[in-house]
């Protein structure tokens, strides 16, 4: 039996788009770094508690949203970031969907207390897209989101969660992730009153790579910087020796963003020549700076993927740089210099 077509309830349509940005906790950890970094803050904690239900907060000092626009921050396609398509082509910020908020809304239960430092602090719970009253808060500036019970209406999902070992695995790559991006920001997670990265946020990628990994590394790393009228790169690569069993310690931050790219990875180990062991893969920490109308960040919702006007040109800069750096450490003989790239 064919049933009538009908349009969807606001509800169930959230739940379906939350899926697209919300695939587990650390997606919910992403999403609210992510706000708290393009809030300005510079300070930023990540509190996890495995209680009955996993509750996740995340506490800022950034801007905080004025009172009669918090209900706002929770409606889809609502956004501070971006206001025109022009804008598109120019994003400066991590955000600009306006999905995270209501997405994670609809699925978890969410408190949120802001103040921007200067009119009276609010605080408003949402349950699975439900806004409740608003109430008075505290008048600190800066936003404190707790989300928890995620899934708690959508058991379809939470059959997919992993262990909490698992889950807090994922969360704390995620931290290490955007702590690598934003060396400037004081980062930490903690896990059940324990810490598991803090990070001083003075701009010191080094200090943030030590704390991540740890000091044995710092020294097997050569740091990294050029530019040119395109593309500016500083960072750390790993000595050839240096080297790991999967491709997952090439972390490449582009305007501060973490981005999965295999073609830019390749590049990376292009740039070793034949100074790899087969099978093993580089560490290579590396922070590019490049024109914002140069790169698409806009490709799917948890914008890890992103395209690039210029991406064979950025390839060739990153193997440039890469050869003649550990060149220049008289790693590679002279001889095999002209011959590098194998990808
Ligand atoms: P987006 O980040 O794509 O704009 P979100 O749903 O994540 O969408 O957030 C909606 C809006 O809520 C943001 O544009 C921002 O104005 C506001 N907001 C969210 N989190 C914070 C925060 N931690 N501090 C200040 N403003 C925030
Ligand atoms: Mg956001």
């Amino acid at each position: 039996m064919v049933t009538a077509i009908h349009e969807l309830s606001t509800r169930l349509a959230d739940q379906i788009s939350a899926g697209e940005v919300i695939e587990r906790p650390a997606s919910v950890v992403k999403e609210l770094v992510e706000n708290s970094i393009d809030a300005q803050s510079t300070k930023i904690d990540v509190v996890i508690e495995d209680t009955n239900h996993q509750v996740i907060k995340v506490i800022d000092n950034g801007t905080g949203i004025v009172p009669e626009q918090v209900e706002l921050a929770f409606r889809r396609y609502a956004t501070s970031k971006i206001s025109q398509s022009e804008d598109l082509t120019r994003i400066h910020s991590l955000g600009f969907r306006g999905e995270a908020l209501p997405s994670i809304a609809s699925i978890a239960k969410v408190t949120m207390q802001t103040s921007d430092g200067i009119h009276p602090g609010v605080q408003l719970q949402v349950m699975g897209g439900q806004l409740g009253t608003k109430q008075p808060a505290a008048s600190r500036r800066g936003t404190t989101v707790v989300v928890s019970d995620l899934f708690y209406n959508t058991p379809h999902r939470r059959r997919y969660l992993k262990s909490a070992n698992t889950e807090l695995a994922k969360i704390t790559e995620t931290i290490n992730q955007l702590a690598l991006g934003h060396p400037q920001i004081a980062i930490s997670l903690r896990h059940n009153q324990k810490e598991v990265l803090q990070t001083a946020g003075r701009g010191n990628l080094q200090q943030v790579i030590g704390g991540i990994y740890n000091n044995q590394i710092l020294k097997q790393l050569l740091a990294v910087d050029r530019s040119t009228d395109d593309f500016i790169v500083h960072g750390y690569i790993g000595k050839p020796e240096l080297t790991r069993a999967s491709r997952n310690y090439i972390s490449l931050i582009i305007n501060g963003r973490y981005v999965r790219n295999a073609d830019l990875s390749k590049a990376v180990i292009a740039g070793y020549g034949s100074k790899l062991m087969v099978g093993r893969f580089p560490m290579v920490i590396l922070e590019l700076t490049i024109d914002p109308s140069r790169l698409d960040v806009n490709v799917q919702p948890t914008k890890q993927a992103v395209r690039l006007l210029d991406h064979q040109e950025l390839g060739l800069f990153l193997t440039e740089t890469i050869s003649q750096r550990l060149q220049k450490q008289n790693l590679i003989p002279q001889a095999l210099d002209n011959k590098v790239v194998r990808t």
